[in-house]
């Protein structure tokens, strides 16, 4: 199954709409052992592809790949590999994409990535790789130099040369603004950029609330952006994950839910206000048009099936 997901074709009914998920490598040292276990659950619900992160600064790209080959040996999902510009010259994005490539990854999210902590633009960025739309035409150059022609048996003895298959690209977008946009024109000029560059979809940040995802995209459209555009959900099941996410995205306060999870006493009545708010968010979205539904999952599993379930996305037993 081909990981590009199309502009809504599901007709906005939850059940079977397509699904993907997000994972991150474990920290050095940590045993694999519970993000396979996550993997495999993940893979049994048939996601068009599991993307796995990639840490600023090329700290994690041995690690993402060794995630990436894992479910490209042990899955039939479609692994999807993020690669950032900071910390990565020309150069050094190419061999990576090139590793990458090598490997069997044929699926992308381009990024820009963003400065470590403690650190400043002038020390992460080499000056020669600066924005995803940058990095867009770069693996697209990488991947036709890497393997233009592919041989095809067609009859014993005889072959013909095909056009290989082609790389995904997806790239971010930015439903509520990038924190550093001027603008939030800045915002879909920027996704142009990208699409122009041979973008093949997006993924959104975190939102909270369908009208930001379906307004962004109405805004997209009315702009020029064609590819399809994938909401990004994070199911938030407490308190202390709330305020980890907005000062890492640097999204408004969603007081609603803020408020909701801090009321509830119990860390299971919280995690049940999550899934319920993604669940709600999910079928909100798909109603509006959206192409499927990205999660987030923390490598954990549990969470982001119980908001599949409950959103009617999956057929729960
Ligand atoms: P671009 O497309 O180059 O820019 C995006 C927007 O930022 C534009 O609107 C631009 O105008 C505005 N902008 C203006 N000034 C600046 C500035 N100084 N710095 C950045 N942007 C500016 N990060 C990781 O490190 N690893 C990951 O694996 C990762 N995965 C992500 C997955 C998703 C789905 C999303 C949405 C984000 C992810 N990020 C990840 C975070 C991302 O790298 C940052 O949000 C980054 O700041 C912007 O990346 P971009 O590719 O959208 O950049």
């Amino acid at each position: 199954m081909s990981p590009t997901p199309h502009n809504a074709t599901h007709g906005g009914d939850p059940a079977g709409a397509p699904v993907s998920f997000e994972i991150y490598p474990p920290r050095p040292g940590v045993p694999h052992d519970r993000l396979h276990a996550t993997i495999a659950a993940l893979a049994a619900v048939d996601p068009r592809f599991i993307s796995v992160t990639f840490g600023a600064g090329g700290s994690t790209g041995g690690r993402s790949l060794e995630v990436l080959r894992h479910i490209l040996e042990s899955t039939d999902v479609e692994p999807l590999a993020h690669i950032t510009c900071v910390g990565n010259s020309y150069g050094g994005a190419s061999a990576l994409i090139r590793e990458f490539l090598d490997a069997g990854i044929l699926n992308f999210l381009a990024l820009r990535g963003d400065p470590p902590v403690g650190t400043t633009p002038d020390d992460v960025y080499t000056g020669d790789l600066e924005s995803a739309a940058q990095l867009v035409q770069l693996i697209d150059r990488v991947q036709a130099e890497h393997s233009p022609y592919a041989e095809e048996g067609v009859l014993p003895g005889a072959v013909r040369v095909a056009r290989r298959h082609e790389v995904q690209i997806a790239v971010a977008a930015f439903p509520n603004g990038h924190p550093r946009s001027r603008r939030a024109r800045d915002d879909i000029d920027t996704l142009l950029a990208k699409q122009a560059a041979g973008a093949t979809f997006a993924i959104t940040q975190l939102f909270f609330h369908a009208d930001q995802y379906l307004g962004f995209v109405e805004r997209c459209r009315a702009a020029g952006v064609t590819i399809p555009i994938l909401p990004g959900l994070m199911p938030i099941t407490s308190p202390q994950r709330l305020r980890r996410v907005l000062e890492l995205t640097e999204e408004s306060l969603p007081s609603d839910l803020a408020i909701a999870l801090d009321v509830e006493p119990t860390a299971e009545g919280q995690r049940e206000i999550g899934i319920a708010h993604s669940a709600r968010l999910a079928r909100d979205v798909l109603a509006g048009g959206a192409p499927g539904v990205h999660l987030f999952a923390f490598n954990n599993h549990d969470t982001v099936l119980a908001v599949l379930g409950e959103a009617g996305i999956l057929a729960t037993a």
